[in-house]
């Protein structure tokens, strides 16, 4: 059975004081977090250390990005042992605000996904249609390209490990949710794709979330789906009190 995973993703929020405050607060809510859920927090490079250090420990950290690079002059990024080695757990590659707002393409985003993996961490690789590829009936090609090009290189263990989210970019902030049914669909059509093109044991390890306007009303129809697995959470993640609900709600 595959472990749910309830996965925030700050983007670009939070001071250190602000992540404390954050650490602090869901500390004192953590009979929330149950066993058999695994819950963690995708933040900011600057707070990953006071994270580390301040939650409460059934909680994880990851981060929103690195360059698949092991060091070297690159100006402004970040080296996976550099993530590493002080116990970042899970990494984002191609979320969608990295493919439009920085021009990721799925070449890229394949380097850091191998990247990843190579230091023992687990990608989450983010796929997902934008509206008018929605529109036009592109959703499960546009997905099937992503997912293929993004864990290409992978072998099939490194593939049962790692984590797809299904954000549809349409449902990104904009509290408009892909309905459940409409979700699974998806996240079926992954599971057999990754089934099909790479392994059958490791598409049925493998964790497919759902992410786009999560909220602590709406978590529990995504997780009773059949092929979702978690949830990938931005806006509703930021307090932790709402953290909390929704690790409740699941
Ligand atoms: P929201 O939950 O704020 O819609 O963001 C979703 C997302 O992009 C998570 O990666």
């Amino acid at each position: 059975a595959r472990t749910p995973l309830l996965m925030g993703n700050w983007k670009m929020y939070k001071t250190v004081a602000q992540a404390r405050a954050f650490a602090e607060a869901l500390g004192q809510q953590s009979s929330a977090l149950h066993g058999g859920v695994e819950y963690a927090i995708c933040a900011p490079f600057t707070t990953l250390h006071v994270l580390r250090v301040m939650l409460p420990a059934q909680v994880k950290i990851g981060a929103q990005n690195v360059y698949p690079q092991k060091e070297g002059a690159y100006t402004g990024e970040i080296a996976p042992m550099m993530l590493a080695e002080f116990g970042t757990q899970y990494v984002l590659a191609g979320h969608s605000e990295r493919r439009t707002l920085f021009g990721e393409s799925d070449q890229m985003i394949n380097h850091k996904v191998r990247a990843i993996v190579e230091n023992d961490m687990v990608p989450v690789l983010c796929v997902g249609e934008n509206l008018s590829q929605k529109e036009s009936g592109q959703t499960q090609a546009i997905v099937a390209g992503q997912v293929v090009q993004g864990l290409a290189g992978l072998s099939a263990s490194d593939v049962a490990r790692a984590v797809i989210a299904y954000e549809p970019v349409w449902a990104i902030g904009s509290g408009k949710t892909a309905t459940a049914e409409d979700a699974e669909v998806v996240a079926k059509e992954i599971r057999n794709l990754i089934a099909e093109q790479i392994d059958a044991s490791a598409a049925v390890s493998v964790r497919i979330l759902y992410g786009g306007s999560v909220k602590p009303n709406n978590i529990a129809s995504f997780l009773q789906q059949p092929n979702i697995d978690g949830a990938l959470v931005g806006g509703a993640s930021l307090e932790a009190s709402s953290f909390a609900d929704m690790a409740s709600a699941i």
